[in-house]
C-alpha cells in the first residue's frame, strides 16, 4: 500500500507539511496519493542512521550481502500487480514495458549477488615481503577495494525501477557494502514507496541494520542538496540533466570534504554512417533507426540525436527514408507533462533554427502528453556555427547532419562534446579508408557499436555506461553492469600485517578461493 511517507531506515516517517502528488500523463490528471516531503531533521536521521548501520554493514561477508540482494529480488517480485500499476499510472510508460524494467532490475540485483558470491571483485593483489632484499627489506604488502560508506542516490524520471529506488546505482552500492538513502524521483514516487518497502523487508529477513536503507520524497532541490552536503554523506550516483547533474557534482566537490558525484547526464549520441553502407542498405537503416529515435518516446539517455553523413544523393534518399519512416511511427506518451513541454520547446527551437531543414515532424497525437516525433537536416557548416544544435533534445527527435567532405565530418566529430555511445555505420570493405574517422568518433564516446543501434543497453560485465563529460561527470566509471561498484570502493594496503589479523581475501592460504594476483601472477592457489 502507498502511504506517501518517507522510509527514514526500516520506519515510516512523515514529520512535514510540504506534500505533492505524482500525475499519470495519459490521463494528464493527478493521481490519488499524496507524498510528504522529508524534512531537513529526516534528512539527518537517514544520514545517522546510515552512518551507524554502515558499522554493521560493512563487517557483513560478501555471501550476506549477495543475500540480501537475492531477497530483495524476490520481495520486488512479490510486489506483483501493484507496482506495476503504480508505474504505469505514475510514468504512462506501458505494462509490457514496466514487465521488462522489472525483470531487468532483478536480474541486475541477482548479478551483484552472483559478483559478491564469487568474490574476485575485491581486486586482491598480494606482494610478498623480503627481508633479505638489499640494501632495503622489502615489506608485505597486500591490497583490496573496501566500501567508502553512506551512499546518496538520485532516482531518475526515465526509469521509474532500473534506475531509480533497486536501480543499477543502489545496487552497486548495496553490494560494494555501502548503505544508501534514495533521493526519490518526484515524478513516481508512488513506485519508488513500494520498491523501498521492498527493500526493508529484505533488510528485515536477513538481519541487515536499520538505517541500510533510507528513501526520501522530495519534489524540488532542497533535500537533494541537504544530502550531497551532508558530512555523513561519502559518495552521491545521479541520473539525469546535465543542468541538475553539474550543480550537484559541484555541491559535492565544494564540500569540506569533497565528494564524488557519479552524475549520468546528457547525449546526443553520434552515428556516422559512411557512403558504401547507404548505397548499400540505407533504405533498411532509415527503418532501424526511424525505430531506435522514437523508442520509449525518445526517452533514453542513449537516443541517436545526431546522424553524420556525406552529403551527396545517397544521403538526399536517406534522409527521405528515414523521414518516411518516422512519419509510420505513432507518438507515445512521454513520462510527465513538464518532460513532454521541454521536448515541444526544445524541438521546436531546433526546427526554428538557422539553416535547419524539417525532414518529418508529426503534428497529430492523442494523447496531451504524447512525444510527436521530429526529424532536421543541417549542413556541417550550420552545425558547427551554432553550439546550440549540439544540445540534447529529450524525446523521440534526431538531426541529420550533410558533411562536405570526410574532412568536415572529422571536423564535426572532433567539435563534439562527449558522449556515452557512438555508432558507425559501414560496410567492411569501406571501414579502412576511415580509420581516422573512427579514432575521432572513439575519443568522444564511451561504447562504439558497429552496424547497429545505440538504444538497448546489455547489463553484462563488459558494458561501459559512461563517457567524456559532459555525458557522464567521469568517464572512467560505468553505471551499467558489474564494473559500477567501483564507484562506491577505495583500495586500501595493509602492511606487514599478521596473517591472522588479515581480511580472508588476503590471507595465505586463499580461504575464500577468489582470484587474486600474487607477486604479479594471477591464481587461485
Ligand atoms: P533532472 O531535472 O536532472 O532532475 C533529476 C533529479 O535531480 C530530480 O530528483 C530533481 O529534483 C533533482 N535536481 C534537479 N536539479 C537539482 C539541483 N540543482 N540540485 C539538487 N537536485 C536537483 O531530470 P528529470 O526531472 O528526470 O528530467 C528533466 C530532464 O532531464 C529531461 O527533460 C532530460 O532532458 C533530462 N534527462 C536526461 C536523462 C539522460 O539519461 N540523459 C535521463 C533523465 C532525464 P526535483 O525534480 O525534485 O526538482
Amino acid at each position: 500500500m502507498i502511504t506517501g511517507k518517507n522510509y527514514i531506515g526500516n520506519s515510516l516517517s512523515a514529520k512535514g507539511t510540504q506534500t505533492y502528488k505524482t500525475v499519470n500523463p495519459k490521463l494528464n490528471s493527478d493521481n490519488e496519493w499524496d507524498f510528504t516531503e522529508a524534512t531537513e531533521a529526516e534528512v539527518d536521521e537517514a544520514a545517522q542512521k546510515a552512518t551507524e548501520a554502515f558499522a554493521v554493514y560493512k563487517q557483513k561477508t560478501d555471501k550476506e550481502r549477495a543475500a540480501f540482494l537475492r531477497a530483495i529480488a524476490e520481495e520486488i517480485e512479490a510486489l506483483g500487480q501493484e507496482v506495476i500499476d503504480a508505474y504505469t499510472a505514475e510514468s504512462g510508460l506501458p505494462e509490457g514495458r514496466a514487465m521488462g524494467e522489472r525483470g531487468r532490475t532483478i536480474g541486475q540485483l541477482n548479478s551483484f549477488a552472483a559478483l559478491l558470491e564469487q568474490g574476485d571483485w575485491v581486486q586482491a593483489t598480494i606482494d610478498h615481503g623480503d627481508p633479505e632484499r638489499t640494501p632495503a627489506p622489502k615489506p608485505d604488502l597486500r591490497k583490496m577495494q573496501i566500501a567508502v560508506g553512506p551512499v546518496a542516490v538520485f532516482g531518475a524520471s526515465n526509469f521509474p525501477f532500473a534506475f531509480s529506488t533497486a536501480g543499477g546505482d543502489t545496487a552497486s552500492a548495496l553490494a560494494a557494502g555501502c548503505p544508501v538513502i534514495v533521493k526519490s524521483h518526484p515524478m513516481h514516487a508512488g513506485t519508488g514507496e513500494l520498491v523501498s518497502s521492498a527493500i526493508i523487508k529484505a533488510a528485515e529477513k536477513t538481519g541487515m541494520p536499520d538505517g541500510v536503507f533510507s528513501n526520501l520524497n522530495s519534489k524540488g532541490i532542497t533535500v537533494g542538496e541537504q544530502l550531497v552536503k551532508h558530512p555523513a554523506i561519502k559518495a552521491v550516483g545521479f541520473t539525469g540533466s546535465i543542468k541538475a547533474g553539474t550543480a550537484l557534482t559541484k555541491l559535492g566537490a565544494g564540500r569540506k570534504e569533497p565528494i564524488p558525484v557519479y552524475a549520468e547526464m546528457g547525449s546526443i549520441n553520434p552515428v556516422v554512417i559512411l557512403p558504401e553502407a547507404l548505397k548499400a542498405n540505407g533504405e533498411s537503416w532509415a527503418q532501424k533507426y526511424a525505430g531506435s529515435i522514437n523508442l520509449g518516446a525518445g526517452q533514453f539517455c542513449t537516443n541517436p540525436g545526431l546522424i553524420l553523413g556525406i552529403e551527396g544523393a545517397e544521403l538526399d534518399t536517406f534522409g527521405k527514408h528515414l523521414a518516411a519512416a518516422l512519419g509510420q511511427q505513432p507518438a507515445n506518451c512521454m513520462l510527465h507533462p513538464n518532460i513532454h513541454s521541454s521536448y515541444e520547446s526544445g524541438k521546436q527551437k531546433m526546427l526554428d533554427a538557422n539553416g535547419t531543414e524539417v525532414l518529418a515532424v508529426a503534428l497529430e497525437a492523442e494523447g496531451a502528453n504524447d512525444g510527436k516525433p521530429a526529424l532536421v537536416k543541417v549542413t556541417a557548416d550550420d552545425f558547427l556555427a551554432n553550439s546550440e544544435l549540439h544540445t540534447e533534445v529529450f524525446g523521440p527527435f534526431s538531426m541529420l547532419v550533410a558533411c562536405a567532405s570526410k574532412a568536415q565530418l572529422l571536423e564535426v566529430l572532433n567539435t563534439l562534446e562527449g558522449q556515452l555511445t557512438g555508432s558507425l555505420i559501414a560496410e567492411a570493405a569501406e571501414v579502412s579508408a576511415y580509420t581516422d574517422v573512427i579514432d575521432a568518433l572513439r575519443s568522444r564516446v564511451g561504447r562504439i557499436l558497429f552496424n547497429g543501434v545505440p538504444t538497448g543497453v546489455e547489463v553484462c560485465p563488459a558494458m561501459h555506461h559512461g563517457g567524456p563529460f559532459p555525458s557522464t561527470s567521469d568517464a572512467k566509471f560505468t553505471s551499467v553492469g558489474n564494473d559500477a561498484i567501483y564507484r562506491w570502493v577505495r583500495p586500501v594496503s595493509y602492511q606487514d600485517w599478521p596473517q591472522e589479523l588479515l581480511p580472508d581475501a588476503l590471507k595465505d592460504g586463499n580461504p575464500l578461493g577468489i582470484l587474486r594476483k600474487v607477486d604479479g601472477i594471477y591464481n587461485k592457489a
